[in-house]
């Protein structure tokens, strides 16, 4: 808003007033008084110039008519300078200007006249509204520079805000980094740990496996003495006993082998043609020294013996051994117990019910773990490895069954059941293995080959008992030469020798041709994959160590009711 023309401006301006006459000057700042601005004289466009060097004017009124610069120069001059090529100038002239002088002073930059005689108010008035121009410009200068600093510092605040967001993202950035690292090492210290875990556990399978097979050398040395002594006429009271910790020796030793196997992935069914009944006399003939030992009278409910089974029938009755041999192990003296089957159009189930120990609540799924024993402790103990449970479940599950427990508690006895589907007989199915050919009293020549010299000796101590004649021969080189000197019948050859194995011995024998008729491998290893192989290599049997009596008796009775026959 402009200042009323009497009161004195608030904030003053300079205002440059030009002209060579004292007078006229004086009556200017007379005019211009009551504006209360600051008036600045100058008696010359020179000194109209530095005055302004030294100030910033709001306007200046300028004497047109000025002797040496007159009022148009001295306004060219100012103009041409940057500083004060819009300050604002009013002409003063003494006579009318011509248009062509207005023209002029425009184009000079002039924004208005006075002319002489000067009208006070009209000159005041002029000269108010542009100071107050002045003044409202400068205000402006002076808000646009608040303006600017306020904006700069925003800007600087700003820019610290975000140089702070970005020191501490680098700094998380650099902790995360830092944790990515630590962790990652965890995650390769874990996976190395399992590593190592998973080559010890394979070392442990690999451990059991060769621990299993080195012990059937010796159990096959004293199974051959027992069984040679077994023929002798001088029978021995303790023979009995022996026999009985030689086979649960033996099944130990299966079982180990076993487990193995389930951990390796490698345990695996043979199916054939069979029955019910026939497994679940096979699994009651095998459990009946356990039965028998404490007296157990065992009731059996088989309402169809002959339902036709598709299945492995020496892996089924292994797992109904087991269950019996465990219900007579965790019972008392005595006590009865049942096995009841049952069929249907789908499967058949098989339930072992014994009156023992009975199981707490919750421990039914553990006992089926490798190795878990519900109480371990000594007095408790019933012998067995932990084993048993885990291979009937293996077993029936690679048949597509299951196997459950249910226990009223301790002390209440236990229901083992076993469900298993009935898978169709195909009709390529291998015929039953042909029953072993009677043993006769004719005699055969046995070479036998293995490094290890009790087993030989030993199994041609029983083979002698048996009423057949035999040589050994403990390097497996020297084979083919006792072969052409000796010309047995039958080899029993050990597979694992060093320097020659069984396998090459065979092939060798075979490509020789002659007249070995009967080669039979005697080994540690009684898996499938092992039948296969000594098949390949040629030969006629497998028996696995400890080797039953009967098998070789029935092997050699067969070899020499032949060489009797064709002789
Ligand atoms: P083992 O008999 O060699 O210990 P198993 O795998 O056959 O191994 O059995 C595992 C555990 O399950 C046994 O140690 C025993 O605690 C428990 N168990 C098995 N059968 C019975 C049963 N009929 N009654 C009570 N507990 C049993």
């Amino acid at each position: 808003m402009l200042q009323p023309a009497n009161s004195p401006a608030a904030d003053p301006v300079d205002i440059l007033l030009v002209d060579d006459q004292p007078a006229r000057l004086l009556a200017y700042r007379a005019i211009l008084a009551p504006l209360a601005e600051n008036l600045i004289e100058a008696s010359s466009g020179a000194e109209a110039l530095k005055h302004l060097m030294e100030r910033e004017c709001a306007l200046i009124l300028l004497d047109v008519n000025m002797p040496v610069m007159d009022g148009f120069e001295t306004a060219s001059l100012i103009h041409q300078h940057p500083r004060f090529e819009k300050t604002p100038i009013i002409f003063v002239t003494a006579v009318n200007v011509s248009d062509m002088d207005r023209m002029r002073g425009y184009k000079l930059g002039a924004v208005d006249y006075v002319t002489v005689p000067i009208i006070p108010e009209i000159l005041r008035s002029k000269v108010m509204v542009l100071a107050e121009l002045f003044r409202k410009r400068r205000d402006l200068q002076v808000a646009n520079q608040h303006l600017a600093a306020a904006n700069e510092q925003l800007v600087a605040e700003k820019r610290r805000e975000l140089e702070m967001l970005n020191e501490s993202l680098r700094i998380a950035n650099n902790e995360l980094a830092a944790r990515n690292v630590e962790l990652q090492s965890q995650i390769a210290d874990r996976v190395s740990a399992e590593l190592r875990l998973l080559e010890v556990n394979r070392r442990k399978d690999e451990f059991l496996a060769t621990l299993a097979h080195e012990l059937r050398n010796p159990l096959a040395s004293l199974g051959n003495a027992l069984n040679a002594q077994a023929l002798s006429p001088r029978a021995d009271p303790l023979h009995e006993a022996m026999q009985r910790q030689l086979r649960l020796l033996v099944r130990l030793i299966d079982d180990l082998l076993d487990i193995a196997r389930i951990n390796r992935g490698k345990l695996t069914v043979q199916h054939v043609p069979t029955t019910i009944g026939a497994v679940l006399d096979s699994a009651i003939e095998t459990a009946t020294p356990l039965l028998s030992a404490d007296r157990h009278p065992l009731t059996v409910t088989v309402p169809d013996r002959s339902v036709a089974l598709y299945a492995d029938h020496d892996r089924l009755s292994q797992v109904f051994s087991n269950l019996l041999n465990n219900a007579a192990k965790y019972s008392p003296a005595e006590t009865a117990i049942e096995l009841v089957a049952k069929s249907d159009a789908d499967g058949f189930e098989v339930s072992i019910i014994d009156s023992g120990i009975g199981l707490e609540a919750g421990r039914s799924e553990e006992i089926f773990e490798a190795f878990a024993q519900v109480d371990t402790s000594l007095e408790r103990s019933r012998g067995g490895l932990g084993i048993g449970l885990t291979l009937v479940k293996r077993i029936v599950e690679l048949h597509g069954g299951r196997v459950d427990v249910h226990s009223d508690g301790l002390g209440r006895g236990s229901r083992f059941t076993v469900w298993l589907p009935l898978l169709p007989v195909p009709a390529t199915a291998a015929a039953p293995p042909p029953v072993a050919t009677p043993a006769t009293h004719a005699s055969c020549r046995a070479l036998i080959v293995d490094d290890n010299h009790d087993s030989a000796d030993t199994l041609a101590m029983m083979l002698q008992m048996l009423g057949h004649e035999t040589q050994c021969v403990y390097d497996p080189h020297d084979t083919l030469g006792a072969v052409e000197s000796f010309a047995p019948d039958v080899v029993f050859l050990d597979i694992g020798m060093p320097g020659l194995s069984g396998y090459d011995v065979a092939r060798r024998l075979r490509a020789a041709g002659g007249a070995v008729r009967t080669l039979v491998a005697v080994t540690g290893w009684g898996h499938a994959e092992d039948r296969r192989r000594t098949a390949e290599a040629g030969f006629d049997h497998h028996l696995v160590k400890p080797a039953d009596m009967a098998a070789i008796a029935s092997i050699c009775g067969g070899v020499a009711a032949r060489v009797h026959h064709s002789a």
